[in-house]
């Protein structure tokens, strides 16, 4: 690895974890964190759980196990242009999904509605149980045992009631404290990721059209040069390399900003970089551009007839199945009715937010089919 600015998260500054351990050998702390998400049951369901799109509609739409490769991949080119820790961005971003119900936005917000009078459910909050608690593949401790910015990274938001049952990775929602730079890079990379490649998936998919898209400045513009440079480009070459383009403009303009952001506010070290306001982000134009590109798909993407009936579709499926396991606990697999024993919601709540989109659709005729089993 390059050598880390003063304002990077490092081993040395590192508030460690949870459960001591001996430091690992021939690779970082960071590493030994990406390494373990990465051999995690969560993170291989990823591939089965959906954003937008539910995951049996297209081989070519992205999945979160895509969605995540894809922010790694930005917020490591980011770091490493500003001399951040490299393998912790890669761990926050591959990790940031984790707690993700099936079916995206949908599923979540139907959780969130069956548990409002059992704590609710934030998929953040879930994201940071999963390495903290529910991974069991280790001898020693509950979960992943990750490092303390890893999971300061994954807690990306938190209402003030979650927080301060958290202690010190909640601290900073309640002291208004920024995340290191690092979790700042993950969050923005996944930004850039999702906005683009909803546009690619909402292209393919015709829910969404080129001539829509006129209206977006950060998109039109692109495309527009394309068409000048390259005239006769297939319609699959042109999206591609208008969105490769728009990913760009992006991250340069990130990097810039970043970059001057850090000189103004003179940070030296991680403790200033916690106590200055957000240092990551776009220029004022870009922000804007980026806000436009963001309505247009509320709009037209995640607001179509079509993606609102898969929701509707997904909000009874997640209904049906809480109901049903709060009815009788004896329904939940054998792992879950233990600790339904003594937290009965949580434990469904936990059961249903680890199921990728197909079991939960499985599942759900299990349970009422007639003819099922
Ligand atoms: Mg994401």
């Amino acid at each position: 690895m390059t050598e880390l600015a003063p304002y990077a998260v490092s081993e040395h500054n590192s508030h460690g974890r949870a459960v001591h351990e001996d430091a690992p050998f021939g690779r970082s702390e960071f590493q030994r964190d990406r390494d373990r998400i990465i051999h995690s049951t969560a993170f291989r369901r990823l591939e089965y759980k959906t954003q937008v799109f539910v995951n049996h509609e297209g081989d070519l739409f992205r999945t979160r196990l895509t969605h995540s490769m894809e922010v790694a991949q930005i917020a490591r080119s980011i770091a490493r242009y500003l001399k951040l820790n490299e393998d912790l961005v890669e761990a926050i971003s591959l990790a940031h999904d984790l707690g993700h119900t099936p079916f995206g936005h949908a599923g979540q917000d139907a959780l969130n509605s069956c548990m409002k009078d059992y704590g609710g459910f934030e998929h953040n909050l879930q994201s940071l149980r999963v390495v903290d608690r529910l991974e069991d593949h280790y001898a020693a401790f509950d979960g992943l045992n990750l490092s303390f910015e890893t999971r300061e990274g994954i807690l990306k938001h938190c209402s003030p009631d979650n927080a301060a049952k958290l202690g010190r990775v909640g601290e900073r929602f309640l002291t208004q404290q920024r995340p290191s730079l690092e979790a700042q890079v993950a969050n923005l990379a996944d930004e850039i990721a999702y906005n683009n490649h909803d546009v690619d998936d909402g292209l393919r998919s015709g829910l969404i059209t080129l001539d829509q898209l006129a209206s977006v400045r950060l998109f039109s513009g692109h495309l527009d040069a394309v068409r000048t440079l390259y005239p006769g480009l297939t319609d699959r070459r042109l999206i591609h390399e208008t969105i490769r383009r728009m990913i760009n403009t992006l991250v340069t303009d990130l990097l810039h900003t970043t970059e001057q952001n850090i000189l103004t506010h003179v940070v030296r070290d991680i403790a200033e970089v916690r106590a200055a306001p957000p240092l990551v982000t776009f220029s004022a134009e870009i922000h804007e551009q980026n806000r436009e590109l963001k309505t247009f798909l509320r709009t037209h993407l995640y607001r179509h007839y079509r993606v609102l009936r898969m929701s509707a579709k997904a909000r009874r499926i997640i209904d049906d199945l809480f109901k049903a396991f709060m009815q009788d606990r004896r329904l939940l697999p054998p792992q879950f009715m233990l600790q339904a024993e003594h937290d009965h919601a949580r434990a469904v709540s936990d059961y249903i937010a680890g199921m990728t989109d197909r079991y939960a659709i499985r599942e759900h005729r299990r349970l009422f089919a007639v003819e099922e089993s």
